[in-house]
């Protein structure tokens, strides 16, 4: 009889999880963003979106790849450069790494913006306390006062000193159309997706093709890194990546499974 993966009985005890199983992190994962379903931050259009991220990942090898290196640390020239930057979170980054986001907001001076494509003033809510009970001080999204351009009006809501005034915008997993309309308003935007061919990853400034569970900690890293570096030399950072040549090489990896 094959060996059945053990999930977890209880959604809020992670230990559950064998650390020495083979597929650990994807468990935890799972786990998390059941947690999440369970706790009203994570929508159930999110376990379908983790599916699919779980798919590319197992073709990308389950590693970040040296372009999506290449990618984060340009992202983090990007923060650092900003006047006002802004990472938006949705359901499943809540669920998956409220740690990371919020440690990421501290390294680089970054507001932190719920923002849902299923929008709910309880989910918004509550996924606002979860960010804070990991440390946010602030969440913005509430407010609710701004709108994007181009697109209906739940989706197009925005606080309007928060991704409406930013100039860099941080969207892990974001739906391509309001990844397409915030660049459209002008915004330099970093997107964190699996998918390169997604049309998020497509419209990006800086697309990240990547794990957000991996890299969001390794864009932190790259900040701290930088934190004592010019104008000019993150300028030559971001100046330096080329966005379709990082596109290029995640679906090489994907198509051939080669290394790079
Ligand atoms: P398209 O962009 O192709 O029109 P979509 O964005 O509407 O499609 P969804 O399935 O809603 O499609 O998008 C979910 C996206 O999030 C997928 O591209 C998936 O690869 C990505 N994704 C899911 N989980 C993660 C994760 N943990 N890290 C990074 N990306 C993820
Ligand atoms: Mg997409």
């Amino acid at each position: 009889m094959s060996e059945e993966p053990q999930i977890p009985v209880d959604p809020d005890d992670e230990t559950e999880i064998p650390e020495s199983h083979p597929r650990h992190e994807s468990l935890l994962a799972r786990h998390r963003i059941e947690a999440g379903v369970e706790k009203g931050i994570t929508s159930l259009q999110g376990l379908i979106a983790q599916g699919r991220g779980e798919t590319y990942d197992y073709l990308l090898g389950e590693r970040t790849i040296e372009s999506a290196d290449a990618a984060a640390r340009a992202a983090a020239a990007e923060f650092l450069l900003a006047d006002h930057p802004v990472i938006s979170v949705n359901g499943n980054v809540a669920a998956l790494s409220p740690d990371a986001v919020v440690d990421l907001a501290q390294a680089t001076d970054a507001d932190i913006e719920v923002n849902l494509f299923n929008r709910t003033e309880e989910r918004m809510a509550a996924i606002a306390e979860h960010l804070r009970e990991h440390g946010a001080s602030e969440v913005k999204g509430l407010a609710a006062d701004g709108r994007i351009p181009g697109l209906d009006h739940a989706r197009a809501t925005v606080d309007a000193d928060g991704i409406h005034a930013a100039d860099v915008v941080l969207v892990p997993l974001e739906d391509g159309d309001r990844a397409a309309a915030l660049d459209a308003m002008g915004k330099t935007e970093i997107v964190i997706d699996l998918n390169p061919l997604s049309r998020s990853a497509q419209v990006a400034d800086i697309p990240i093709v990547d794990n957000l569970v991996r890299v969001l900690p390794l864009i932190a890293e790259h900040a701290r890194d930088l934190r004592d570096a010019s104008r000019e030399e993150l300028e030559t950072i971001v100046q330096g990546f080329d966005r379709e040549a990082a596109l290029d090489a995640a679906e090489r990896v994907i198509r051939s499974g080669a290394s790079e």
